[in-house]
């Protein structure tokens, strides 16, 4: 019964799922990849954004340099496999919303670490489009993923290598023994559960500290006149080159349904958007999913304690386009090599 060689489970295709496929397919380890195919999912809905500096706070998002690279090279690989592109580096401008944030960025934007991010002499915004497009600063490095082409074109590519079922797997079709794993009369040597927010009622991931959060997305019409930078002040906008853009996101930390929003918080989303524009904007859609976030963790990995064959990839937040290429790799060394995990992601030795 014992797996000859690695072969490896991966139970969800979203951006962790789909990078792990890459990383082992790279390898040339065999693995088939498993997912409910639900129209709506984090990954799916998920504007794509990668942005170095984020937040109230103005700072350098967490180890940036080294996440950005490696994405950068991973989804201009996986693009050039798949003979279409899906990953575009662009200008993100960041307005500031009033005086008391004017005066933290000018604080901010002294700090050593912001320099290689800060373009020093960005075109102006145009005001007839944009309200009050003078304070503020365009980022470097800053880029977009089209998850949904990246996710398509990948599944693809699996199915075609007779790597990719769709089947929603409960924990208690997967078995494991000394040896190795069993699902569906397949062996195998590992599982790496990599389910988004469900993965909070996995019985041997329960004890894991999960507060994932439902965002939603509107898609927008309105014509910004050429502007192609990805704009933000109170919420981000981010023009699509036909027409179109996507604008978001909420946050709310309580849901009953995956899919479906309050509206207090979409509308609040509307209100700010037409806060940064001057020109007509027409509502033309609403996408909402929960991002999977982990309590006080950039993302977590590893196997379970006590299940050797048994791992794990979750938590990563609002950055998995930014984060999964690295996490994956990561993941998959410690897996086929047994290289040391980062302490700060290592499952086993941030439990609760
Ligand atoms: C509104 C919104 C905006 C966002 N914006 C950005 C952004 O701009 N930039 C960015 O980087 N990130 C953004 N994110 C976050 C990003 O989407 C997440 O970090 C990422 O999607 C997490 O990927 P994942 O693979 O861990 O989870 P998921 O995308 O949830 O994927 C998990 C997959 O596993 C499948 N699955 C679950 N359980 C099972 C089962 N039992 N059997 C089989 N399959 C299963 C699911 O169907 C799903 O396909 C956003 C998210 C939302 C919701």
């Amino acid at each position: 019964m014992q797996p000859s060689a690695p072969r490896i489970l991966i139970i969800g295709q979203g951006l962790a799922g789909t990078a792990l496929a890459w990383r082992l397919w790279e390898r040339r380890v065999p693995f088939v990849i498993v997912d409910r195919d639900e129209p709506l999912t984090s990954s799916k809905v998920a504007a794509g954004l990668i942005t170095p500096i984020t937040g109230m706070r103005l700072t350098v998002s967490w180890r940036y340099a080294t996440f950005y690279r490696e994405a950068l090279r991973f989804y201009r690989a996986c693009g050039k496999r798949l003979g279409q592109r899906f990953f575009f580096p662009r200008g993100y401008v960041r307005l500031l919303k009033d005086d008391k944030e004017i005066a933290k960025w000018e604080k901010r934007r002294r700090d050593p670490d912001m320099q290689p991010f800060l373009h020093r002499q960005p075109p102006p915004l145009n005001a007839g489009v944009i309200h009050q497009p003078d304070h503020g600063f365009q980022q470097r490095h800053a880029a977009w993923l089209d998850t949904t082409a990246y996710l398509e074109a990948s599944r693809r590519f699996f199915e075609s290598l007779n790597a990719w079922t769709a089947a929603d797997v409960q924990p208690a079709d997967v078995s494991d023994d000394a040896d190795g794993i069993t699902w569906s009369d397949q062996r195998f040597s590992h599982v790496i559960w990599a389910q988004g927010w469900r993965g909070a009622r996995h019985p041997l991931f329960d004890w894991v500290p999960f507060q994932s959060a439902l965002g939603t997305i509107l898609t927008v019409r309105a014509d910004l006149q050429g502007e192609k930078r990805i704009l933000n002040r109170g919420c981000w906008l981010l023009p699509r080159g036909d027409g179109t853009l996507r604008a978001g996101s909420t946050y709310e930390w309580t849901f009953n349904d995956p899919n479906t929003p309050s509206a207090a918080p979409v509308q609040g989303l509307e209100a700010t958007l037409r806060t940064l524009l001057r020109v007509p904007a027409e509502v033309l859609a609403t996408q909402t999913a929960v991002r999977p976030i982990i309590k006080n963790r950039q993302a977590l990995m590893g196997t379970h304690p006590t299940h050797p064959h048994v791992a794990f990839l979750n938590g990563l937040g609002s950055k998995g386009s930014l984060r999964a290429p690295w996490l994956a790799r990561h993941l998959v060394e410690h897996l086929l090599e047994g290289a040391a995990l980062d302490p700060e992601l290592d499952l086993q030795q941030n439990q609760i």
